[in-house]
């Protein structure tokens, strides 16, 4: 390796700071002579055999004769430092001394070439404090401070191409330490960072920066091509499953690569360069690595901007609904499903499924989710009294406690019938609180509110809530309507779907009815509501006026673009 890919921030914690130069072989040990802590060179030294909390007597089996032993309980009574010549071959010596930072023991051998016979204290104490300082406990890499020195120490670069940066992101962490617990957590966080120092060989220093989130940088001149092999090989290490307690845990890795000088000569810059490219990996679906592109920042900035501009959306009154009508074959609208659209000041009208993970991930959702409510009713007092209202209910605002008492409060305020209103919610929101969901959904059906499961058979499609929450309706995804009429396979799972929901005494409505022939078949099987563009387009509020008045008029599937209320 050439000089210059050495990695510096290596010899941090004992090079400059030690009396014994990067050569110190530390260890600290606690009063019953099990491992607390050591040095980097100790680690190396032991090998294969060193773990944590290992006996003083496994690492140094020669100090276990009488005479040594003896020579070590003194120094733990009287505090005295020894020092000692190992029994072994290379007759190392060993400096023995009472540790001022944690009761303990602190052993410091020099490696057979300093033969002073001085104890060395102050300065090795304080070389372990720094390693304690500047390394993760759980996983033993150095950490997001050592690795913010090693950064800074690499600029100002002054050829073309130098480090490289990487940043890396664990996938699908959380839902491990969510199901399986923190103490299953931990075990995939140490087994990740070997992964990756064995992926790294010794192409670079790998650093935990946070919880799953960890940092490459390879010092010295590096090549764009070899950096991204190495990533895509971290990648595919990655889609092998960890094993914990037995169990196959899948934990993928996305990677964002920065090569200074070019995507940044500075450490901020260079970070934010990974970051940027580490989102663009996620946001391609994640288990991937991408390096960095100017081009990636509009992405993130006109996110960030959406972002700002989400947070007043509400008060700058920039949200409205739009009403799809839902239909009882052959001809009877019977209600509307609410939808919510964005109208934003310069970028125009903005989809759902665009700003409302971002709405939930801010916390914004549960005042949105109260507007939409709120607004949906009151729109929907000027309908034909017959109409249902059905309205989305986003997981987060299904979780907030008072969930129950503002639904029922709000219909109180605007005078809505209860029983004219539907909630749909999905499966996801299900997973969580099983009691507490139950209470909510039993307070709702209570009220006289209905229920419906919405985009049945994309999520967990449990059979068990159907059995355990009292869902009112069914709605088949659009997912199973699309290919209905080439794919015998999906009739015949729409056909047990309504089969099912009506054994168990539930409506189905079919969600994404785009042709006429799929209005047949689902009629057919007894589907009891469709919903979809073959049959209306969500529609604003002019338009809803005149679906409504046509609505009068005689509609059937046999005159079914008629649906479409001139669009
Ligand atoms: P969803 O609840 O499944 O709503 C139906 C979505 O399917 C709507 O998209 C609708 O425009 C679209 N759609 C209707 N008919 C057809 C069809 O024939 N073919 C196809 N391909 N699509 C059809 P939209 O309005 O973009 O809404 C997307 C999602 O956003 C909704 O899915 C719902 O989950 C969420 N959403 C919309 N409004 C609200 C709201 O007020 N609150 C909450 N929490 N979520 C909402
Ligand atoms: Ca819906
Ligand atoms: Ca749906």
């Amino acid at each position: 390796m050439p000089e210059n890919r050495v990695d510096r921030s290596q010899r941090i914690p004992y090079g400059s700071e030690s009396a014994n130069g990067s050569e110190a072989m530390i260890s600290l040990w606690d009063l019953d002579l099990k491992l607390l802590d050591s040095s980097k060179r100790f680690k190396e030294h032991i090998g294969l055999a060193f773990r944590n909390e290992m006996t003083l007597w496994e690492a140094y089996p020669t100090l276990a004769k009488p005479a040594f032993a003896e020579l070590i309980r003194q120094v733990i009574d009287t505090g005295e430092p020894r020092t000692i010549r190992l029994d072994d071959p290379k007759r190392r010596k060993c400096s023995v001394l009472v540790s001022s930072i944690r009761a303990g023991l602190l052993i410091v051998e020099n490696n057979g070439a300093i033969t002073k016979d001085v104890p060395p204290s102050a300065d090795d104490e304080k070389a372990l404090l720094i390693h304690q300082a500047t390394h993760d406990v759980l996983t033993g890499l150095p950490n997001r401070r050592q690795f913010s020195s090693a950064l800074a120490q690499l600029f100002p670069v002054s050829g073309k191409i130098g480090p490289v940066l990487m940043q890396l992101d664990l996938d699908d962490f959380k839902p491990v330490n969510d199901t399986l617990g923190h103490g299953a957590g931990d075990i995939v966080l140490k087994l990740a960072a070997e992964r990756i120092k064995d992926a790294l060989g010794r192409g670079g220093t790998v650093y935990r920066l946070a919880g799953d989130e960890f940092a490459i940088i390879q010092a010295g001149t590096q090549r764009t091509l070899e950096a991204e092999k190495l990533a895509e090989a971290l990648v595919a290490e990655f889609k092998k499953p960890f094993t914990v307690n037995g169990i196959s845990v899948f934990v993928g890795v996305s990677v964002g690569i920065a090569i200074a000088p070019r995507d940044g000569n500075e450490g901020e810059q260079l970070m934010k360069a990974a970051d940027v490219a580490l989102y663009a990996a996620k946001q391609e679906g994640r288990r991937r690595a991408r390096t960095f592109d100017p081009a990636m920042l509009i992405v993130v900035e006109q996110r960030e901007l959406l972002r700002r501009s989400l947070r007043v959306a509400l008060q700058r009154d920039e949200f409205f609904i739009e009403y799809q009508p839902l239909v009882k074959p052959p001809s009877n609208v019977v209600g509307f499903e609410a939808l919510l659209r964005w109208r934003h000041p310069t970028l125009g009208v903005i989809p759902p499924a665009a700003f409302i993970p971002m709405a939930e991930a801010d916390g914004l959702m549960r005042d949105i989710g109260q507007w939409m409510l709120e607004e949906a009713c009151r729109e929907a007092l000027a309908w034909p009294a017959h109409y249902t209202l059905a309205v989305n209910l986003s997981p987060a605002e299904f979780l907030t406690p008072g969930l129950t008492d503002r639904i029922s409060q709000t219909l109180d305020i605007v005078g809505f019938p209860a029983e004219r209103l539907e909630l749909e919610i999905t499966e996801g929101v299900l997973l969580e609180r099983t009691t507490n969901n139950l209470d909510t959904l039993n307070t709702l059906n209570v009220l006289g509110i209905q229920i419906s499961l919405d985009d049945f058979g994309t999520e967990y499609s449990s059979l068990s809530y159907l059995k355990n929450f009292p869902f009112d309706t069914i709605k088949i995804d659009r997912y199973f309507i699309r290919d209905l009429l080439q794919d015998t396979k999906g009739q015949t799972i729409v056909r047990s779907v309504i089969g099912l929901a009506h054994g168990l005494d539930m409506q189905v409505t079919a969600e994404g009815v785009e042709t006429q022939q799929q209005a047949v078949w689902l009629q057919k099987e007894g589907c009891d509501r469709l919903q979809g563009y073959g049959i209306s387009p969500p529609l604003g509020a002019d338009k809803l006026d005149d679906f409504i008045r046509q609505g009068a008029r005689t509609q059937s599937i046999a005159t079914f673009g008629e649906f479409h209320a001139s669009p």
